[in-house]
């Protein structure tokens, strides 16, 4: 066990009996058992963020930035405690755990620089009659509901820019991940968060729990990241209240090798976009489409670097590849892969989960997949890369078009002219051209159709805690 777990001191009900267990993917085993918030919870959480929003709030914002900068040294300074208790809860590997602190420290810090610098605008309108005068204001409480997959980096690009602006907010983490968060909250209570401004809530009911939270009228705001199942059940809760909503949901990333891609850089862009997270991430290539002219030689490249990374738990400082998250996430990627082999795809790698303990699958990829094989349709979120033979260049970007999400694409070509040209075509919030990873806090992460409402990071993160208020006036 970690200092970190044995100080949660934000375990928000860590008197009531009701607690749950968290599980380490690797071998199926207890780390912890954490409180299990209910609708009570909810209830005394609201009432904290209602108490502490007049203040913070008030707080100049030069403070709330100093506290957040605070935050991201202390992430820096734990980056390997924290790094360890994610691989241990998450499964994901050291070096992915440890890259992930880092990403979402970098939240803090990004939001500390933007917190001092919102600014509204004052103009005459177009008459003469009227000076118009715009700033803007904290958008009220925030409900934070994050998935498991980055349990620290979803969780700091809303908290960052919720408190950067002074909103007060209550994190509902995954349920698989409830240590990341409860670990990050305490580290923002050291550098100076006062209590009632953040709460976390591990539940093990998140439906009941967020419904409660969302029906309290402080409650102004809803920022949601996880699948589009549960975003559109979301969608119609919130419209009930009329709540401002952020939400970040599922993607169906193709990954597009034309014939001039330089491909050594294809297939590092590839192993990034496949790999990271173990494939368990909303950004990763979900289908590879390569020209037919370097197919093979893609493949074999493909085959040779996975078949290399070596797979175990992520304990062990050398294994790149940790286990899935739970058994429900193998038996759905062992499902698609069966899907698409008995459709008439060839196995080139992988395959086959390995025997227990712990929710391990192998890196796999499969070539000839058909076009009706649902792992070209579905999130695969496991460490396999279905690789498709094309031709034609335009009938290839439809096909990448063909489907509800478009969060991210990626796009491999030597002509600059012709990636950009084709980058305005594929439909997706964000374009990886010629690289194997978008994910950025300076730049706006999400995506368009299914795949999301607004955005995160950035200057545009900041505005979704933000009001728009006008006065108009003379003087
Ligand atoms: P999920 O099942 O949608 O869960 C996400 C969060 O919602 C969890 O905290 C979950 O709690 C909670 N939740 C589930 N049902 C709920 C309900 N009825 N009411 C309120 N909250 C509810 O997604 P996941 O499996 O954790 O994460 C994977 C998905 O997230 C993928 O689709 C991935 O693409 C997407 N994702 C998107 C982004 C992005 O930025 N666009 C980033 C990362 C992940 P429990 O854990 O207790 O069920």
């Amino acid at each position: 066990m970690t200092s970190l777990t044995a100080s949660l001191t934000t375990d928000p009900a860590s008197d009531v009996s009701a607690r749950f267990a968290v599980i380490n993917p690797a071998d199926g085993s207890v780390i912890t058992e954490v409180a299990d918030a209910g609708p009570a919870d909810a209830d005394a959480a609201v009432a904290r963020a209602r108490a502490a929003a007049p203040g913070w709030g008030a707080r100049p914002a030069r403070e709330r930035s100093d506290i957040l900068l605070r935050a991201f040294g202390l992430m820096m300074q734990r980056q390997e405690d924290l790094a360890a208790l994610i691989s241990r809860e998450n499964g994901k590997a050291r070096a992915d755990a440890r890259a992930e602190v880092a990403y979402a420290a970098e939240y803090f810090r990004w939001y500390a620089e933007e917190a001092v610098r919102v600014r509204g605008e004052q103009f005459d309108n177009p008459p003469g009659t009227s000076k118009v005068l715009v700033s803007h204001e904290p958008v009220g409480i925030c409900v934070l509901v994050t998935p498991w997959n980055f349990p620290a980096a979803m969780a700091t690009r809303k908290i960052g820019p919720a408190l950067a602006v002074g909103c007060t907010a209550i994190l509902k983490p995954a349920a698989e991940t409830p240590l990341t968060a409860l670990a990050i909250a305490d580290i923002l209570a050291e550098a100076g968060v006062p209590d009632g401004v953040l709460t976390v809530l591990p539940t093990s009911s998140a439906g009941p729990l967020v419904d409660r939270l969302l029906e309290h009228e402080d409650v102004r705001l809803l920022s949601f990241t996880g699948s589009t199942e549960v975003g559109r059940h979301l969608l119609e809760r919130a419209s009930r209240r009329v709540l401002r909503t952020a939400m970040e949901l599922g993607g169906n990333a193709p990954f597009l090798v034309l014939a001039d891609a330089d491909l050594d850089a294809a297939v590092e862009g590839a192993m990034l976009a496949k790999m990271r997270n173990g494939g368990q991430a909303c950004t990763a290539a979900n289908r590879l489409y390569v020209h037919e002219s370097v197919h093979d030689r893609f493949a074999e490249a493909m085959v040779a670097r996975m078949g290399a990374l070596r797979m175990g738990d992520a304990a062990d400082a050398g294994v790149e590849v940790g286990p899935l998250v739970n058994d429900k996430s193998r038996r759905k990627v062992q499902e698609l892969v069966d899907d698409a082999v008995h459709r008439g795809a060839r196995i080139l790698l992988g395959g086959t989960a390995p025997a227990g303990p712990g929710y391990f699958y192998p890196p796999t990829v499969l070539v000839d997949v058909p076009a009706d094989a649902r792992i070209l349709h579905e999130e695969v979120f496991g460490p396999v890369a279905p690789i498709v033979r094309f031709t034609d260049e335009e009938a290839v970007i439809e096909t990448a078009n063909d489907t509800i999400h478009g969060l991210v694409a990626y796009l491999y070509t030597e002509d600059l002219r012709r990636g950009l040209a084709l980058s305005a075509r594929l439909q997706a919030g964000m374009i990886a051209l010629n690289r194997g990873l978008v994910s950025d806090p300076a730049a706006p992460f999400g995506g368009v159709k299914q795949s999301g409402l607004g955005r995160e990071g950035s200057t545009e993160g900041l505005h979704e805690y933000l009001e728009t208020k006008y006065v108009a006036t003379n003087w």
